[in-house]
């Protein structure tokens, strides 16, 4: 049977669990705090915050939104999350990427405090992944694994192919699969015959950007597909695969919108929890 792995039913039961642990946390004096960082203006930006703000508000995280103006230097960036990492009124920090291209984010990801690193970005968190299992893990990989979990996919020895190797998403996520017994291929813009590698895949995982890249010959019967790129075509939103071709052959696969995306806000406020609750040594 096949089995569509759609996000919204476990995000809601994240955020009520959330409900009640930050109820605890609160009842024991303790607010958990994160400080959403945005530089510029960039609209796309403005409705992922305002979603991030409502969750915050839902759950009952304290967001505190700082605005700077399009030309801050990176230097005044730097200095303020430093001034954040300092500030024990703070848990979590996170910046909204893009940032205006006079900010490098490998920059930022390196300064914020990986104590505080909501968004799980820092070299830190990247080097822990590998090295150690961790509970501080990017928002994205943390959905992957959500869905993984709540619809049991089984990962050992599972031949499996990432497509996409950033920082936010493919590498961390090679770590973590690689933890759960997976043997894992990551793939890249350089990649020679990606069709090659991916069908012979148990489980894809594309985090490209790039619609209509997985297609229906690239893919094996009875795989499992995770699809976490955002595309948008004819301002319709969808994923790097051909969901209506491939979706025949797969034995599971994300839907996008509806898939990876509604997890991935709920996994940011969790983080936001987990690093609260760490620096209270609980
Ligand atoms: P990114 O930093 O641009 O990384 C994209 C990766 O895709 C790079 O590693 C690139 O290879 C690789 N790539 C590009 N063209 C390729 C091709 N033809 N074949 C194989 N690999 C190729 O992007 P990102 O920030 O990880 O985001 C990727 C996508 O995921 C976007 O659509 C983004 O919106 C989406 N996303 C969704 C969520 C969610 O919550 N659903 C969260 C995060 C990101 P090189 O390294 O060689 O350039």
């Amino acid at each position: 049977m096949k089995k569509l792995l759609e996000g919204k039913t476990p995000a809601n039961e994240i955020k009520e669990n959330l409900i009640e642990e930050i109820k605890k946390l609160k009842s024991d004096g303790i607010n958990p705090t994160l400080c959403v960082i945005e530089v510029g203006d960039d609209p796309a930006s403005k409705i992922y915050l305002r979603v991030k703000r409502n969750l915050a508000k839902k759950v009952g995280i304290k967001e505190i939104g700082l605005h700077f103006p399009a030309n801050t230097s990176q230097a005044e960036l730097l200095e303020k999350i430093e001034d954040l990492n300092q500030d024990p009124s703070i848990n979590g920090i996170m910046v909204q990427l893009p940032v205006p291209p006079q900010i490098d984010p490998r920059a930022i990801f390196e300064t914020i405090a990986p104590e505080k690193d909501a968004d799980g970005f820092s070299p830190f968190t990247l080097r822990r992944l590998w090295a150690v299992q961790s509970d501080v893990i990017p928002a994205t990989v943390r959905s992957i694994l959500t869905l993984i979990d709540y619809y049991g996919i089984e990962m050992a020895g599972k031949n499996t192919v990432i497509i996409g190797r950033s920082v936010i998403v493919g590498k961390p996520l090679a770590a973590v699969l690689v933890e759960r017994d997976a043997t894992v291929t990551i793939a890249h813009s350089k990649t020679k015959n990606l069709s090659e590698l991916t069908k012979n895949a148990d489980v894809i995982i594309s985090d490209v950007g790039k619609a209509h890249l997985v297609t229906e010959d690239m893919v094996k019967e009875g795989a499992v597909i995770i699809d976490v790129g955002m595309n948008r075509e004819n301002g319709k939103l969808m994923g790097d695969v051909d969901f209506d071709m491939v979706a025949p052959k797969a034995k599971a696969i994300t839907p996008v919108p509806g898939g990876v995306g509604p997890l991935t806000v709920a996994s940011l406020m969790k983080q936001a929890v987990i690093l609260t609750r760490k620096q209270h040594g609980r």
